[in-house]
Formats: C-alpha cells, sequence, structure tokens
C-alpha cells in the first residue's frame, strides 16, 4: 500500500501553494479535491488585491497557472471525497469514497463553503434563479433585475460585476451599513445599476418552477414587499453572499477546531504531529488568497522538516 510523504487536502490556492513546495521539495504529493480544483477563488471574476495582478485576471486565470506549476514538480492530483480520518497513528490515513490514502504528513486546504439563508424556498431555486456565484450565473441575468444579499466585500463587488448583466441590482442588507471595504462601497454608491434595500432579509422565495416572487420583510417595522417577475422578464435572480463555513467538519474528532475552524499555531501545526491545516479552513484574521498561500507554503516546508525528523 503507498505512503505519500504528503496529502493535501483541497486544491484551492492553500493547497496548490502547499503541493507546489512540497513538489519542488521532492516529496511524494498527493492532492485530492472532492469538486473542481480551485476553490472559492475560482468564482471570482477579478481579483485586484492579488500582488502582481495588475492587469486583468480571474480566479480561473490564476488558478490554472497554479495547476501547472504544481503539475510540473510531479505533484499527482486526484478527485475524491475524503469521508473518514485516523491521524492516531504516524502513517495518517484518509478514506475517500473511491480510495484509502495514507501518508506521513497531512496539510488540511478544504477551505469554506458559500452559507445559506435558510430562508423558504432557497433550495428549491438553486439554478433557477438563485446563485452563489456570479462569475457562473451572471450571464443568465442579462437584461433582467437581480438581487444580492449580504453587505461584505464580496457582496458588493459580485453586485458591482452583476451591472455589467443585469437591467438592475438591488442589494438587500440586514443593517444600514455595509460591512464591505470603504473602497468598494463608494464604487458601488455611485453606480447608477445599484440600489440598496437595508434593514431586511428575504423571508421567502417562490415560482412555478423557475425563480417568480421574491418576499421581502423590514426587519425593523416588520413590514413586508413582495417583487414579481414581470411576464415580459419571468424571472430574476438572487445572488446570496453571506460568507462562509469551513470545511473542517471530518476532523472535529481528531483536531482542536474553535467556532468550525481548525486551530493552528503560526506554523501551521494542528493539535497532531505532522497535520497541518491551510487557508481559509483555519483560525486565522484575514482570509485572502494572499495569505492563503502563504499558509500553503509555510506548511509544506514544516511537512518536509517533520518528515525528515522521523528518519
Ligand atoms: P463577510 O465579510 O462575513 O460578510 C458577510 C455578509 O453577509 C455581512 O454583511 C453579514 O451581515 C451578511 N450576513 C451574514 N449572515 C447573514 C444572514 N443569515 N442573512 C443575511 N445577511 C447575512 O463575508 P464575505 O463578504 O464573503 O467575505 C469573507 C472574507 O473574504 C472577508 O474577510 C472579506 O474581507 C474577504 N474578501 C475580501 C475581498 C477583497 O479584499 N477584495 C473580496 C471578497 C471577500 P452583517 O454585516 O450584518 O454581519
Amino acid at each position: 500500500m503507498k505512503v505519500y510523504d504528503v496529502v493535501i487536502v483541497g486544491g484551492g490556492p492553500a493547497g496548490l501553494s502547499a503541493a507546489l513546495y512540497a513538489g519542488r521539495a521532492t516529496l511524494s504529493t498527493l492532492l485530492i479535491e472532492k469538486e473542481q480544483v480551485g476553490g472559492q477563488i475560482i468564482m471570482t471574476s477579478r481579483i485586484e488585491n492579488y500582488p502582481g495582478c495588475v492587469e486583468e485576471e480571474s480566479g480561473a486565470t490564476l488558478i490554472d497557472r497554479m495547476k501547472k506549476q504544481a503539475a510540473n514538480f510531479g505533484v499527482e492530483t486526484i478527485s475524491d471525497e475524503i469521508t473518514e480520518v485516523d491521524f492516531s497513528r504516524e502513517i495518517k490515513v484518509l478514506k475517500g469514497q473511491n480510495e484509502t490514502y495514507r501518508a506521513k504528513a497531512i496539510i488540511i486546504a478544504s477551505g469554506a463553503t458559500s452559507k445559506r439563508l435558510g430562508c423558504e424556498g432557497e433550495e428549491m431555486f438553486i439554478g433557477r434563479g438563485v446563485s452563489y456565484c456570479a462569475t457562473c450565473d451572471a450571464s443568465f441575468f442579462r437584461g433582467l433585475d437581480v438581487f444580492v444579499v449580504g453587505g461584505g466585500d464580496t457582496a458588493v463587488e459580485e453586485a458591482l460585476f452583476l451591472t455589467k448583466f443585469a437591467r438592475k441590482v438591488t442589494i438587500i442588507h440586514r443593517r444600514d451599513q455595509l460591512r464591505a471595504a470603504k473602497s468598494i462601497q463608494e464604487k458601488a454608491r455611485k453606480n447608477p445599476k445599484i440600489s440598496f434595500i437595508w434593514n431586511s432579509a428575504i423571508e421567502s422565495l417562490s415560482g412555478d418552477g423557475i425563480l417568480e416572487k421574491v418576499v421581502i420583510k423590514n426587519l425593523k417595522t416588520g413590514e413586508k414587499t413582495e417583487y414579481v417577475a414581470s411576464p415580459e422578464d419571468m424571472t430574476f435572480g438572487v445572488f446570496i453572499f453571506v460568507g462562509y463555513e469551513p470545511n473542517a467538519d471530518l476532523f472535529k474528532n481528531e483536531l482542536d477546531l474553535d467556532k468550525g475552524y481548525i486551530k493552528t499555531d503560526e506554523l501551521m501545526q494542528t493539535s497532531v504531529d505532522g497535520v497541518y491545516a491551510a487557508g481559509d479552513v483555519r483560525v486565522k484574521s484575514l482570509r485572502q488568497v494572499v495569505t492563503a498561500v502563504a499558509d500553503g507554503a509555510v506548511s509544506a516546508v514544516q511537512a518536509e522538516k517533520y518528515i525528515n525528523s522521523l528518519e
């Protein structure tokens, strides 16, 4: 049974950076990703705050180069979903749906996934009006009205992106102040296609097979307003950007977590020797590509030192 030096769980920027550093250190390295390699950043239409990205750069193009770079150093990539882990012995075991994997060191870079609103009709209309990815779905709403839920950087940036396609973009936020960075807020306030509905939440989404109606509730007054698609439009879009949840549930019996995120020290070491966590899945103050790739590099260098210490 093959024992890898390093198995990396998750193929976003943190995982790919760890893969690059591990591969370059000539460690036998396997990267396991359950969906498509790239993580959340692949949904980002334009990256402005990753050093060196001065020209138009999307998440997908950046990830594409990262993937090639890791593959050039002999990193194997496999698609599988890990369902069970055992970190109790020196050789760590990861059970996937297709296979079981063994490694001397593990780097967890499983990231985070979009949070759901939990309102009536949300699940039913995913892909039929409800979306969590503007880059993926904006073009379906060309010339139509679109609502964006959330007040953070993601919501406001994606609202700006959606103005290139939609007739009108309305941001629904549960408070009367945005959380997004001031520079992004200013762009949104200046954009004639963007308007705001403050102190409000979506109560329900409905329609006959496709999204046709949204009920919005003012959280201060309790007043409800309805928006119904016109017969010409037939539908509209609701894009939800209300934050992320860490993909760390799988590790809760093996590692110390804090509010669902994996606890590490500054060397990405978790509560188990030889197991590291990198990127959005770990407790940290700034979740960005630039910090994810830094975590990935640190974790791989530490994994190499750990493996050398075993010999
Ligand atoms: P976030 O900063 O956590 O913001 C989530 C937003 O959704 C907040 O406005 C929050 O409202 C709202 N919200 C949360 N739960 C809700 C619910 N159940 N119903 C309605 N609204 C809800 O998430 P994010 O915007 O996705 O950003 C995540 C991280 O990535 C942040 O650290 C952010 O700075 C970073 N990021 C950076 C950039 C950039 O620098 N260009 C771009 C994207 C993301 P409240 O404000 O009332 O809490």
